[in-house]
């Protein structure tokens, strides 16, 4: 071979892993770049890189071709060759004791250390089981001096099982000329620490308003009609997770494992309908969409509309509602670009204003509407007619715009308004970056908006049409006005405002910004009558700041249950003459 053409073709792999601490069941998904050594040319020709994943092997000492599953805690105090700490069980470590034994003693004897710390590590303890999978092909383990290495993927991703638990994983790449089938770079060896496990989730329960439900579960129907639950979540993109969370540990943060953790709390809930905020588009796409599609939901999704350049390609996120198949069907679905909807607003405002007003009022934000109806099956049992209008909305995040976050909220309503029947009852969820009483809650809750100081540097306020009929409520403020004595869950409301103390916790701040609102009005066809809701997290359960290993967004999830009634039902007479 050409030693010039060898050379100038020598390259270098480098290996980055978002988290050093693997998870089981979490794939490992490495960066990996290949780039031309020194000054010459990046190489030409096809190459590829080759992936090996070993995991740590650890052999009984007594037994060599048994899995160690045990380990003598003073041999390894003592700094006695690790190799000779393993056994296969304690069974077999209390056989060979009487030999052991004199290893310990030896050491002990021959130590340079301090001989009282010595003679405190003289009990033996045990080490977590290291699993028992049996050594499956001889041919794949490499010894390299203490550590023995059995190879466990030849892929890029690798996804820790139970059997890497406790141990260490090592990624060896090498970049291939392919067609030669020679290496072009060194080896580059990337090592893990311990994988561990998957932390287990901290259940949350409904808390029921009234007596126990006739009905067991959350989405039977009945001829005291259709019992539905609503989940609201923000679950923070990956494109915002850079840096800003010193206080969650970065195994944490990753994806990978965030994702998991997230779908596994989704999945719990077990809401009819879902409504997902800050949803990436290739993460819906590739995770969300398949993974809640198999649970059964059908779904729909609305992007934010400025995509941004990932390095790999351009993504943005946005809304997704997901409602279970057999219960709905999807009758309409509406988009609402927030920046197309600003020209009535600006045009109404002096010529020079204009420019600068319709730069600030166009934010990217959206909101996602879908008109749901029950299936055909359930009038023969219900004898109405079901639909319910169900909103996803994100409104604008930064506090420097309240009046963009007016804006966006108002102009939601009047599209609604425009969209609606008005016998169709309606859920309004999402993060709407507005705090309880603040001008956006105040227009939804009381229909209207009379006075505000906030900053309105356009005069935009007085061009909005701040009223509407909806009779809407917040289901948090309702359950928080009903609960009555219930101590333990009314310490997580504001007692002024009855919202939730917090849906948003960051060390910095926490605060109030996500809502489930419906419709509370018991004079159109089909009313909602609130049922329970998803007991709160406050600050002790939260810890240090969200997100968190445990809790993977810097919101919560809320969640809602309803019964929807038909117009002539008991319960809906009986409410109209007692609104109280
Ligand atoms: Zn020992
Ligand atoms: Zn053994």
């Amino acid at each position: 071979m050409d030693l010039t053409e060898t050379h100038s073709y020598k390259c270098k792999v480098n290996v980055t892993l978002r988290s050093t601490k693997p998870v089981v069941g979490c794939e490992i998904n490495p960066f990996v770049s290949v780039r031309s050594e020194g000054p010459l040319p990046a190489p030409s020709r096809d190459y590829s890189v080759s992936y090996k994943w070993y995991r740590e092997q650890k052999f009984c000492s007594i037994h060599h071709d048994k899995m160690a599953t045990f380990q003598c805690v003073s041999c390894v105090k003592l700094n006695i060759t690790r190799k000779e700490s393993y056994h296969c069980s304690t069974k077999c470590f209390l056989n060979s004791w009487q030999a052991h034994m004199w290893r310990h003693r030896l050491k002990m004897e021959t130590s340079t250390d301090d001989k009282q710390t010595i003679r405190k590590l003289r009990s033996c303890g045990s080490w977590p089981e290291f699993g028992s999978e049996c050594l499956s092909n001889e041919k794949a383990v490499v010894m390299e001096e203490e550590k023995e290495w059995l190879l466990v993927s030849c892929s890029k991703n690798y996804v820790p099982k139970m059997d890497d638990l406790g141990l260490t994983l090592k990624l060896e790449c090498v970049a291939v000329d392919f067609s030669s089938n020679t290496a072009l770079s060194d080896l580059n060896v990337t090592l893990t620490d311990p994988v561990i496990e998957f932390p287990t989730a901290q259940p949350r329960c409904i808390v029921q308003i009234q007596c126990p439900r006739e009905s067991s579960s959350l989405c039977s129907t009945s001829l005291n009609g259709i019992h539905f639950s609503v989940l609201s979540y923000n679950i923070l993109s990956d494109l915002y997770t850079n840096q800003k969370y010193h206080y969650c540990p970065s195994w944490a943060l990753v994806w990978e494992y965030r994702r998991h953790n997230l779908l596994r709390e989704i999945i719990e809930y077990s809401a009819d309908i879902i409504c997902l905020q800050e949803v990436q588009s290739d993460h819906f796409e590739n995770f969300f969409k398949p993974e809640l599609t198999k649970e059964g939901y059908m779904v729909v999704y609305k992007k934010r509309t400025n995509e941004v350049y990932t390095g790999k390609q351009f993504v943005t996120d946005g809304c997704a509602t997901f409602y279970r198949n057999d219960l709905f069907k999807e009758v309409a679905k509406y988009e609402i670009e927030f920046n197309k909807k600003t020209s009535p607003v600006v045009e109404a405002l002096k010529s020079e204003l204009r420019n600068e007003a319709s730069i600030r009022l166009k934010k990217d934000n959206i909101a996602l509407v879908v008109i749901l109806g029950t299936p055909k099956y359930c009038h023969t049992y219900n004898a109405f007619p079901s639909r319910v209008c169900v909103v996803n909305a994100h409104i604008c995040s930064d506090p420097k715009f309240p009046d963009v976050k007016l804006f966006q909220v108002v102009t939601l309503i009047n599209e609604l308004e425009k969209i609606l029947q008005p016998e169709i009852p309606l859920l309004i969820c999402g993060d709407f970056n507005s705090v309880p009483k603040s001008d956006p809650h105040t227009f939804m809750v009381t229909g209207r908006l009379e006075y505000s100081d906030s900053v309105d540097p356009y005069g935009v306020y007085q061009h909005l049409k701040l009223d509407h009929q909806f009779s809407l409520a917040s289901a948090y403020a309702s359950f928080g006005l009903a609960v009555g004595k219930q101590e333990r869950h009314l310490g997580k409301f504001n007692l002024k405002t009855r919202e939730p103390i917090l849906t948003f916790f960051s060390p910095r701040f926490s605060k109030t910004l996500d809502y489930i609102f419906f419709t509370e009005c018991f004079l159109i066809v089909n009313s909602l009558e609130l049922e329970g809701v998803l007991e709160l997290l406050d600050n002790k359960d939260l810890a240090a700041g969200l997100p968190s290993p445990l809790w993977s967004s810097d919101h919560i999830a809320l969640m809602a249950t309803f019964r929807m009634l038909p117009k002539n039902h008991p319960a809906t007479a009986r409410k109209q003459a007692d609104p109280s």
